[in-house]
């Protein structure tokens, strides 16, 4: 059993055989997928899994939080496994490629901006867009 379909179990969520389909493709993935990709992906295992069945199943898991829905500025909404560690995303705008970081700096810098602000940092979303340093000009 993958691990977001054992968080479904244990939240409650009845599990049906396309919604365990979608939810091995989300837990398997290592990048952030889209909809679509999720979706075709998907479809290598259960090509009767329509796009309709991906979206709903994806907002049902996130509203069990089992899912982080992100939005890196390219008009996709990306998700991934809600992850054990914190972690902040820097993402190449070239590409689309995202990248997965955790600074302690950061981290630190960001609860004592809370704080100096009279409040207890409780969640944070970073995300850092930058193009590549080697590109090369044309
Ligand atoms: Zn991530």
């Amino acid at each position: 059993m993958n691990s977001i379909e054992k968080l479904c179990l244990e939240k409650g969520l009845r599990m049906t055989d396309q919604r365990r389909v979608i939810a091995r493709v989300v837990s398997g993935a290592e990048d952030h997928p889209d909809v679509e990709e999720i979706h075709r992906r998907s479809n290598e295992i259960d090509d009767r899994i329509s796009i309709a069945t991906v979206y709903r199943t994806m907002r049902l898991f996130e509203d069990y939080d089992i899912v982080e829905k992100h939005d890196f500025n390219d008009g996709r909404s990306r998700y991934e496994e809600v992850p054990d560690e914190h972690h902040d995303h820097l993402i190449n705008l070239r590409t689309g490629e995202v990248i997965e970081f955790m600074n302690e700096e950061i981290e630190r810098l960001q609860e004592k901006i809370a704080l100096e602000h009279g409040f207890k940092l409780v969640d944070h979303r970073l995300e850092l867009y930058g193009v590549p340093l080697d590109e090369k000009k044309t």
